[in-house]
């Protein structure tokens, strides 16, 4: 992936976020408080209005930015926790010019990283950590397999939806939606939903690279 191609990215996240924010909103609305797709898209729009700002700014530093903007401006869980992702994933591919497969299989295993450590969310409580953990296997999985960054970034997306769908049956023990306890079983996680995007999005943006 070359700066070109992360910006790339981090607008197709905004765009994307922006068309679901309905349906995010929507999900969080069974079993959190509505604001999901509301508060992802302030995010990303807080975001959107750095873009000229980083327009001259490296990899690192545009997925940092990316992730202090996403922590000052969201109140929501989703805002610390997908600002630590980014702000991980800039730290572990500082000074790149340009990101090999392994390098963004490094940014994503730093990413689910820093969710972890601010959520300190196990698989299976129906949270993103259920889109995401399944995903960083399926790209080291890939990687490994000497896949190219293409079929790494699709595999990890498809891994991603199924455990986004896999979140449905489960019981939130994290989170709003753990105040609802057995009432939040039969509902697609919002977070583990917007997490699908994200990765769809980079599998996107990757699907010209070799
Ligand atoms: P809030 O819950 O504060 O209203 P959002 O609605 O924006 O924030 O985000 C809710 C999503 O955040 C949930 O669907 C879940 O995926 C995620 N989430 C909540 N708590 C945690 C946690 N401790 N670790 C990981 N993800 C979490
Ligand atoms: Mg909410």
């Amino acid at each position: 992936m070359t700066n070109q191609d992360i910006m790339q990215w981090i607008e197709r996240i905004a765009d994307v976020l922006q068309e679901n924010r309905a349906y995010l909103t929507q999900l969080d609305s069974d079993i959190g408080d509505a604001d999901h797709g509301i508060n992802m898209d302030r995010g990303f729009t807080n975001v959107r209005g750095k873009f000229a700002a980083m327009a001259t700014m490296d990899i690192s530093t545009r997925l940092k930015t990316v992730g202090t903007t996403l922590v000052s401006t969201v109140g929501g869980a989703s805002g610390p926790l997908y600002g630590t992702a980014f702000l991980r994933a800039g730290m572990a591919v500082a000074g790149k010019q340009e990101l090999a497969a392994a390098d963004v299989v490094a940014m994503l295993d730093a990413f689910l990283g820093g969710i972890v450590a601010r959520g300190k969310a196990q698989p299976g409580e129906k949270t993103m950590v259920d889109a995401l953990t399944p995903a960083l296997a399926a790209a080291k999985q890939a990687l490994a397999e000497g896949a190219s960054l293409a079929d790494i970034t699709r595999r990890a997306r498809d891994a991603a939806e199924e455990g986004m769908k896999a979140t449905i049956p489960m019981l939130a023990t994290k989170g709003r939606a753990s105040y609802l306890g057995e009432r939040s079983v039969g509902h697609q996680d919002p977070g583990a939903t917007s997490s699908w995007l994200i990765l769809g999005c980079l599998a996107e943006v990757c699907q010209h690279s070799a």
